[in-house]
């Protein structure tokens, strides 16, 4: 069970690392792929519109030249005047078929008019219709081999490469343009929205894998969390088990011991009687710090089950008294229990847990009291039953008081040194009046006394909002 225990807490911290992971780098990869997703498609866009801009300018110059193609000191002009309008214009030809070549009639770059070219690219591009280009990026240009006819293919910098035949105004096929459009502006706007990215590219990942880094810190809490339980409640299983095993030996004994001091086993010498009465105190000593730890354990389990009634408390109380009066007496302590002097009614509690609890709070009350009395009271208040128990004690500084129903405190004095306790019984007390809807108080006062409130709704109360 302990090795399937292991193996399921060792899997649960596998998991959680591995998911830990998972997120750490799940996250940051998303963030970049967004990233590069937005840049590109941002880049795509502005691409396709330089591309329009090539087309709109080679449609516009078909359209103005049509009358003047034959010119080619005007179409010369033209060229000239077009590409010092923009810097992005990098070249312009225009190339006239002659046989089964072209030939340059102007150009931006003077040493290239006259020159004959043999190129498919341009036989293609002059093959389209009216108002219909051909248009090529240089990175695919450069793919197939590094130089088209006249375009130089530029290390690294981007062109489209748009090509038109130009018809003249009788519709005639004339001549070809071909434009060299830079991509440069697109290519440095990509550039600087890369730039602008990474820094907050970086930051948002480093805030990522920080936040990831402190909920894995959290996991770590909650499988430690959940350790914890675990062997609280393997604390818990052993004390039940230790605490059932050791309550038949104490019990048998119990009773050999009672049996020698009685006289069952013959004649005992006073030196052997004074003895066995020592092994007596210890053994109930023994016996009630493990009925102690049964309680708590069957507390924490929650295995108490309680058989509620409604009761008048009076017979409990008087037993309680009957089987404390030895104690207070041996103490020469007064116990007082005056049940006519107030009223009384029925409260829904079970009988048996009710002299526990009251055996704990009078017990107390003789115990820590030196001289004087314990004195039991109760009346009626607010529909409640307020069973008062009032010792004129020790007391305990308002301090102590604060930690009295916490699991195993005692107050550490001269007085307590000598009083055997574990420090469970006012801590079983309050879950036992909780578990009947009840309250526990106890007021004290240094060198004065205490009083402890033990309450409880009356029963009628009860009954009648159940009946509702
Ligand atoms: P214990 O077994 O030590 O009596 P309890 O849980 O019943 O354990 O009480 C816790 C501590 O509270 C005691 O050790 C004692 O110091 C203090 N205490 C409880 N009742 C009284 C009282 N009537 N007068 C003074 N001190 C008390």
């Amino acid at each position: 069970m302990k090795e399937k225990r292991a193996q399921h807490a060792f899997s649960d911290v596998r998991f959680q690392l591995a998911y830990g992971i998972f997120l750490m780098v799940l996250i940051p990869f998303l963030i970049i792929f967004n990233t590069v997703f937005i840049i590109n498609q941002y880049n795509k866009n502005t691409d396709i519109a330089l591309q329009r801009q090539a087309l709109l300018l080679a449609r516009m110059f078909s359209a103005t030249t049509k009358n003047n193609l034959q010119d080619t000191f005007a179409l010369q002009g033209i060229l000239d005047s077009v590409k010092s309008s923009s810097p992005d214009i990098l070249s312009l030809h225009i190339l006239a078929p002659d046989s089964d070549e072209f030939r340059v009639v102007a150009s931006t770059v003077l040493e290239n008019i006259n020159t004959a070219i043999n190129d498919n690219y341009y036989s293609i591009a002059f093959h389209q219709k009216e108002n219909n280009a051909l248009a090529t990026d240089s990175v695919k240009l450069a793919q197939i081999n590094g130089k088209i006819g006249l375009e130089l293919v530029l290390d690294e910098k981007r062109f489209w490469l748009v090509s038109m035949p130009l018809y003249d105004s009788q519709k005639n096929k004339i001549a070809l343009l071909s434009i060299q459009m830079s991509s440069m502006v697109v290519d440095e706007l990509t550039n600087s929205s890369w730039r602008s990215s990474l820094f907050s590219l970086a930051l948002s990942t480093l805030i990522a894998v920080l936040f990831l880094a402190a909920s894995t810190r959290l996991w770590g809490y909650a499988s430690l969390y959940k350790k914890i339980r675990q062997v609280d409640a393997m604390k818990d299983e052993f004390i039940s088990i230790a605490s059932h095993e050791l309550r038949t030996p104490i019990t048998a004994m119990r009773g050999y011991v009672a049996m020698m001091l009685d006289g069952s086993y013959g004649k005992i010498t006073k030196n052997v009687r004074s003895g066995l009465e020592r092994v007596m105190t210890s053994t109930k000593r023994l016996a009630g710090l493990i009925e102690d730890l049964l309680n708590v354990s069957r507390i924490e389990q929650g295995r108490v089950i309680l058989n509620m009634k409604s009761l008048n408390p009076k017979n409990v109380i008087g037993e309680v008294v009957g089987e404390l009066e030895p104690v207070a007496q041996e103490k020469h302590l007064g116990l007082e229990y005056s049940s006519s002097k107030s009223k009384i009614e029925n409260i829904y509690v079970d009988p048996d847990k009710l002299k526990e609890i009251l055996l704990n709070v009078v017990g107390n009350g003789i115990k820590y009291t030196k001289h004087g009395s314990v004195v039991i009271s109760h009346e009626i208040k607010d529909y409640s039953l307020e069973i008062k128990v009032k010792d004129t004690g020790i007391g305990m500084s308002a301090e102590d008081q604060g930690r009295l129903f916490e699991k195993f405190f005692r107050v550490q004095n001269d007085y307590t040194k000598g009083v055997v306790g574990t420090g469970l019984g006012l801590w079983i007390t309050k879950q036992l009046v909780q578990m009947m809807k009840g309250k526990i108080y106890i007021e004290s006062m240094e060198g004065v006394g205490s009083q402890a409130l033990v309450i409880f709704p009356l029963a009628k109360t009860i009954t009648s909002k159940k009946s509702k």
